[in-house]
C-alpha cells in the first residue's frame, strides 16, 4: 500500500490559524500590544530578499508586527552588532531573525552569539541550543520543530521508535535528534563519514533526511511502514526534489513529506510560533519584574 502523505501545507496553515488567535488573546491581555517581529538582511542575495519577504508576510497576516532592517552589502560587523543590541533593548521587539549567510566579511558566529537568548526566535544561539541539549525548555529551532509538529499530525508514536536522522547541521540535524531524544526515541545521528548508510537508514521507524543532495535516500533503504521526512530541498534541472527518492520511497513507507509542500512550509509558520512564545515569556517575566 502506498504511503500516507503528509501534507505540511495544511498543517502550516493549521500552525498559523493557532498563531492567530493566540495574538489576538495577547493583544487584549497587553493593552493592544502585539508581539514585534524584527528581521535583518545584509546585502540584496535574491533568495534571501524571497525568504525575508515570506517571513514578513506571514507574520503580518497573523497580526503581528514585522520591523525590517535591510543593511547595504558593506555594512561593517561592528555596525550590524550595534543594530543587533538596539534590537536586544527594544521592548517592542520579541524575536530577532537575521538572514543567514551573512556577507564573508562578518563572523556569523558572533552575530548570531550576540542576540539576546529572550528573543532568539531562531534557536540557533549556544545558549538555545545548550537548553535544548539538556532538554530544559527554550526557544527551539524551527525546521526541527516543524519536523516534530508534522510527526504529531501523521500520527506517529515517537516514544520508543528507533530514528535515524541523517545530517548533523546546527540548523537542522542536531537540533532535531535532541527533539527526538527528548520525545525517547532511540536516536542515530549520520552524516558524510557513516558508514554503510542505507543499512543505518533501514533500521528507522523514522527517518529524516536532510543533507542536501537531490534523492540520495532510495527505496530500499526505507524500512517497511515506516514515517520518512525529507528536510532536503534541492533545486535541479527536473525543479524542487528533496533528498529522498519520493517516486521509490511512497511505495515502501507508512507516511512520507513531499517535497516542496511538506517541512518548507513549516519552518515559518514555527517562527511565527516561536516569537508569540517569547513575547508571552517576555512579558510574563515583566511582569513578575514590576509585581
Ligand atoms: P548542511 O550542508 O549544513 O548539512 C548537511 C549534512 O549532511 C552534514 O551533516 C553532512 O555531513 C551530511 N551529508 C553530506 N553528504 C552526505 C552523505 N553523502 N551521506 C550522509 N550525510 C551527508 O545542510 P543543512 O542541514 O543546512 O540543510 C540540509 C538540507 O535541508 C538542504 O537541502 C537544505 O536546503 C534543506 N533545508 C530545508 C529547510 C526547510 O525549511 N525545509 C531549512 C533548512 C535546510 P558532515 O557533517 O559530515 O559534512
Amino acid at each position: 500500500m502506498a504511503a500516507a502523505i503528509i501534507d505540511g501545507k495544511a498543517v502550516a496553515a493549521e500552525v498559523r490559524e493557532r498563531v492567530a488567535a493566540d495574538v489576538r488573546e495577547f493583544a487584549d491581555s497587553h493593552d493592544g500590544r502585539v508581539p514585534g517581529l524584527a528581521t535583518v538582511l545584509v546585502g540584496e542575495d535574491p533568495a534571501s530578499q524571497v525568504y525575508v519577504g515570506n517571513k514578513r508576510k506571514q507574520t503580518e497576516e497573523v497580526g503581528m508586527r514585522s520591523i525590517h532592517h535591510g543593511l547595504d552589502d558593506s555594512t561593517p560587523e561592528d555596525e550590524l552588532l550595534e543594530l543587533i543590541a538596539e534590537l536586544n533593548a527594544d521592548d517592542g521587539v520579541d524575536g530577532i531573525l537575521v538572514q543567514l549567510p551573512l556577507p564573508d566579511a562578518i563572523d556569523q558566529d558572533a552575530v548570531v552569539a550576540a542576540i539576546d537568548p529572550g528573543k532568539d526566535v531562531d534557536g540557533l544561539t549556544a545558549g538555545s541550543a545548550g537548553l535544548l541539549a539538556q532538554g530544559r525548555p527554550g526557544l527551539v529551532a524551527c525546521t526541527p520543530q516543524g519536523v516534530m509538529e508534522l510527526l504529531r499530525h501523521a500520527g506517529v508514536e515517537v516514544e520508543g521508535a528507533e530514528a535515524v536522522v541523517v545530517g548533523r547541521s546546527i540548523l537542522v540535524g542536531r537540533p532535531l535528534a535532541n527533539l527526538l531524544l527528548n520525545a525517547s526515541a532511540t536516536v542515530t545521528v549520520c552524516h558524510s563519514r557513516t558508514r554503510d548508510l542505507g543499512e543505518v537508514c533501514r533500521r528507522a521507524d523514522i527517518l529524516v533526511a536532510a543533507v542536501g543532495a537531490p534523492r540520495m535516500v532510495r527505496g530500499d533503504w526505507v524500512k517497511p511502514g515506516a514515517a520518512v521526512i525529507d528536510v532536503g530541498i534541492n533545486r535541479t534541472d527536473d525543479g524542487l526534489v528533496g533528498d529522498v527518492d519520493f517516486e521509490a520511497a511512497k511505495e515502501v513507507a507508512g507516511a512520507i513529506t513531499p517535497v516542496p509542500g511538506g517541512v518548507g512550509p513549516m519552518t515559518i509558520a514555527m517562527l511565527l510560533s516561536n516569537t508569540l512564545r517569547a513575547a508571552t515569556a517576555r512579558a510574563a517575566a515583566a511582569a513578575t519584574a514590576s509585581a
